[in-house]
């Protein structure tokens, strides 16, 4: 149970600007915005982080995030937009309440990404699979 900012908001004892609301699942904009209509789709349940997450509250967060993905495209006119989910501070999570970021993209405005490929080893993947394999 990790009660923050955001079960606060859920609770309505601080104010959000709300898209959506159901049993499991809330989503709000987000108030310091990467770009117009960027969202915060959270579970109601309290948890820090994705890997600690019900179940339940995954799916029914599956069940609508591209719904709601959809309708902040229309109303702000992006084709483009990317979803990110930040887990740990290193991670850049700084709100420890697992939330799903809806970042519409217009040219340069939106999510900024640096993508440092690094080179695969075969060998060391087929275990690295096996391993994870393993753990679920
Ligand atoms: P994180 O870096 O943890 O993935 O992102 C947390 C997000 O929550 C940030 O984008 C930040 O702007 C947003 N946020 C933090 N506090 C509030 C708040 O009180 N209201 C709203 N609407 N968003 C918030």
């Amino acid at each position: 149970m990790s009660d923050t900012i955001f079960s606060k908001i859920i609770r309505g004892e601080i104010p959000s600007h709300k898209v959506y609301e159901d049993d499991k699942v809330f989503a709000f904009l987000d108030i310091g915005p990467l770009s117009k209509g960027h969202t915060l789709v959270i579970p109601k349940e309290a948890v820090p982080t994705l890997d600690r997450l019900s179940d339940e509250s995954a799916a029914a967060i599956g069940r609508v995030l591209p719904r709601i993905c959809r309708a902040v495209m229309k109303a702000t006119g992006a084709s483009d937009f990317n979803v990110l989910q930040n887990n740990g501070k290193s991670a850049h999570q700084v709100v420890m309440h697992v939330h799903f970021h809806i970042i519409p993209r217009f040219g340069e405005e939106g999510l900024g990404i640096e993508w440092n490929t690094t080179a695969f080893d075969h060998g060391a993947g087929a275990a690295l699979a096996k391993a994870i394999s393993a753990n679920l």
